[in-house]
């Protein structure tokens, strides 16, 4: 099957990027860094900043540096978005005017301080409500988005323009939307693009200049609609990854799962699909903020009833209409967040007759081996059930 050419365009972008991003900043243009999924980049686009989601992994060294800032019990995530600061080579790390963000959970607060106390970053928060699925959190998260957007108007020296705001309401639901259809698209098993490549496509629209991005992604789906689908008989288990942060750069598991030729068709992942849901209806600041409290939560957000937490009722919903085999649920060391809830990972979807692994790994080498055998038996028990 023919690597469809919106993709290789896609990378050559990218590798681009970082030289755009700096020639932009010459002009004047501002940009503005943020680290988890509740920002909406909407507002910073309408005021004609530049959004950029600092999301980059995998580097030891930087968690190494990172700690003595943090703690050596804290995330490597978190330890390397500190790491990379204080380095000051990455080329996206050092591009950025300021931080706006709200911090999911805790250890990523603790970044935000650092970056503001010891790199002298600014930083601008948008507080989440810990009850976040009640009408009282969702008034409360509006009024604090009305005042982000107010402070940013502020920095830019301009109002917030209800033409723009349009049209970035536009924009970013027509990226999700083409998004959308390439993660449908993985439901078939004939689908010529495989889940690695549908999600360095999402990896790439968190940096891309986001109109250049969507006109790629049209010409994708378009590529890829008339293209003959992919006949291959596949008869190899469906497995599904989900977990916290599984950020560019940390690629230990995604290697060895292609090394052993699994067939992962999905992800619930915070640095994958979970960003595509959710339309904006209006393009107003309240449906704004709607949209994004009311998307996917992070499971680092507290969910008091299991039964109809909204992550565990999107997460059974996919297992289905992927017909998912196994579960690989990926974790990060110290990630209180996520290995706290592995066990009601694991009851949910064993429940469900489907096979479940957690993997909880970090940025070294040093479980490589042992991780390729348990993905080797793991996937050897799913073709013994079937
Ligand atoms: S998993 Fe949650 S806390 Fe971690 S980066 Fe994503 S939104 Fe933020
Ligand atoms: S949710 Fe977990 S992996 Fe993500 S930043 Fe927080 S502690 Fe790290």
């Amino acid at each position: 099957m023919p690597r469809p050419s919106a993709l290789t365009e896609l990378n050559d972008l990218l590798a681009k990027r970082p030289e755009e991003l700096k020639q932009a900043k010459a002009e004047g243009r501002k940009v503005v860094g943020y680290f988890c999924s509740y920002i909406p980049e909407e507002i910073i686009w309408a005021l004609g900043m530049i959004p950029l989601r600092l999301c980059r992994a995998g580097n030891n060294q930087a968690v190494s540096v990172g700690a003595t800032y943090l703690t050596s019990n804290a995330c490597p995530f978190a330890c390397s978005c500190v790491g990379l600061k204080k380095d000051g080579r990455d080329g996206y790390f050092k591009l950025i005017d300021y931080v706006v963000d709200a911090p999911a959970c805790l250890q990523m607060r603790r970044v935000l301080e650092v970056w503001e106390k010891y790199f002298e970053v600014r930083v601008l928060s948008l507080a989440l409500p810990r009850q976040f699925y009640s009408v009282r959190g969702q008034a409360y998260f509006a009024q604090a988005v009305e005042q982000l957007s107010r402070e940013l108007a502020h920095d830019q020296g301009i109002n917030l323009d209800s033409a723009r705001l349009t049209q970035a309401v536009e924009l970013f639901n027509d990226i999700r939307r083409q998004q959308r259809w390439l993660y449908d698209g993985l439901k078939q098993a004939s689908f010529a693009l495989d889940w690695r490549q549908v999600l360095g496509v999402i990896r790439a629209g968190l940096l891309l200049d986001r109109e250049q991005y969507l006109q790629l992604l049209h010409e994708l789906v378009a590529q890829l609609k008339s293209q003959a689908p992919d006949n291959t008989p596949a008869r190899k288990a469906r497995l599904l990854i989900a977990g916290a942060m599984l950020a560019p750069g940390d690629d230990k598991l995604v290697n060895i799962l292609a090394e052993v030729g699994a067939e992962v068709v999905m992800d619930e992942l915070c640095t994958g699909s979970r960003s595509i849901y959710g339309e904006i209806k209006q393009p107003d600041i309240n449906s704004i903020a709607q949209r994004y409290l009311s998307n996917i939560p992070c499971g680092s957000l507290p969910y008091p009833k299991l039964d109809d937490d909204p992550r565990h009722k999107h997460l059974r919903r996919l297992l289905t209409e992927y017909r998912i085999e196994g579960v690989i649920y990926y974790t990060l060391r110290f990630c209180d967040a996520y290995n706290f809830k592995a066990g009601h990972m694991r009851h949910l979807i064993t429940s469900m007759g489907i096979s479940f692994l957690h993997i909880s790994s970090d940025y070294t080498n040093a479980d490589v081996g042992q991780m390729r055998t348990r993905v080797e038996a793991f996937l050897e028990s799913i073709q013994h059930r079937t």
